[in-house]
């Protein structure tokens, strides 16, 4: 492979033949491209499209960062894994399909995904962040140590059909996304894409846009969104683009910002969906009046071998959930009907409310508590959890 200061080669041109047309790109665009170095946070949804497009693009090193491996419900939209790649790292999965795309580019692989403690040092080896993460904590971590490293970010969201982008680059004079939302919401409050549902082609759409924005950063061609945050609906295909400005009191980049470096406990992990982090109330009886609020896969099997007679694990998952899976002995109410179906739930049995990930039951329990019910409890990380440490036979979505 030619350094970096070679010029192209006759393959190399011939493969960037269109870009090598376009008198915004050429040939010194070209080889500003090969000299450039993105940053791709997370090698699902958004990562795909993104890091797909810019290996194509003949971007010369990109950075895959995730420690996820490749799961059968990911394939509906993270196409950069094939069936084959199920049950292997993402990082290494998506080098294989990216070295085939485009041998010229070299693939950075970061298993341990971004974390607070590496997240500054990392960020600072790249031109361009794209953030493709699908969780609050990650968002807001990509956001801070982008700043901390003078990088730029290409921030890019999913809900349902509704894609969001923009480029925060706030050290150029942009603003960043805690000058729209200075805090992250609860935990408890938020979906992510698993609970809420999301169109494969979407992240295809914000992802490939995320791709053009560090495009047009690096080649230094066009308007970016910087300034702007595009919001657009793929159910009545409409795009509509918002001006958004710097705060003065943002807490990261405002005049007088709160945050100053990385604090790991800033970044709280434990709304992510594991259900292994988090606060861990202790478990008291179940007849001493203070059950926790939630309780552990681990101490729901506890319960159930001790006194199943006295407990009822309420599932509250949709119907179509429950196909693929459930725990045996537990009782089907999704959510939405519950409200209607309060007189058929004991009042003299322990409650264990439980859904995919610990959200949505999480809502409920607090619900239940405040209709009276004596002694409910979340089951935290839900059936995921359940699935992965107490019965790896159960199927996973
Ligand atoms: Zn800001």
């Amino acid at each position: 492979m030619p350094s970096r200061n070679d010029s192209l080669t006759p393959e190399e041109l011939a493969r960037y033949s269109r870009h090598l047309a376009l008198p915004e790109v050429g040939k010194a665009g070209q080889e500003r491209l090969r000299a450039s170095k993105v940053l791709v946070v997370g090698a699902g949804g958004l990562g795909s499209p993104a890091a797909l497009y810019l290996a194509a693009a003949g971007v010369g090193t990109i950075g895959m960062a995730d420690f996820d491996r490749v799961e059968t419900h990911n394939l509906q939209r993270q196409i950069l894994h094939g069936t084959e790649q199920v049950g292997n790292l993402k990082t290494t999965s998506a080098e294989k399909r990216l070295k085939s795309l485009n041998p010229h580019v070299a693939v950075r692989l970061h298993h341990e995904g971004v974390t607070p403690g590496n997240s500054v040092a990392l960020f600072s080896e790249y031109d361009v962040i794209v953030d493709g993460s699908d969780n609050f904590p990650t968002r807001y971590l990509n956001n801070d140590s982008a700043f901390l490293a003078g990088k730029p970010v290409v921030y890019g969201s999913l809900f349902r059909f509704e894609g969001q982008a923009s480029f925060f680059h706030p050290r150029a004079g942009t603003p960043c996304y805690r000058c729209l939302f200075p805090d992250p919401p609860a935990p408890d409050t938020v979906p992510n894409c698993s609970e809420a549902g999301v169109m494969g082609a979407l992240p295809g759409i914000v992802g490939s846009l995320q791709a053009m924005e560090a495009i047009k950063h690096l080649l230094g061609i066009g308007e970016t969104l910087r300034g702007r945050l595009l919001i657009f609906d793929l159910l009545t295909v409409r795009f509509r683009t918002l001006n958004i400005k710097k705060d003065p009191a943002c807490p990261l980049c405002g005049e007088q910002a709160r945050i100053k470096s990385i604090v790991p406990n800033n970044y709280d992990f434990s709304c992510a969906s594991d259900g292994k982090t988090g606060p861990d109330p202790r478990m008291k009886s179940s007849d001493s009046g203070t059950c926790p609020l939630e309780v552990s896969v681990h101490e729901v099997q506890a319960l159930l071998k001790e006194s199943s007679g006295n407990v009822l694990l309420v599932d509250v998952r949709e119907p179509h959930e429950v196909e693929i899976c459930r725990i045996d002995g537990s009782r089907t109410l999704p959510m939405a009907e519950i409200p209607n179906h309060l007189d058929s739930l004991p009042h003299d049995r322990r409650l264990l409310v439980y859904c995919h990930h610990g959200y949505r039951s999480l809502q409920v329990t607090k619900y239940l508590r405040d209709k009276g019910f004596p002694a409910v409890s979340n089951v935290r990380g839900g059936i995921d959890a359940w699935g992965k440490e107490v019965d790896p036979s159960l199927p996973r979505y």
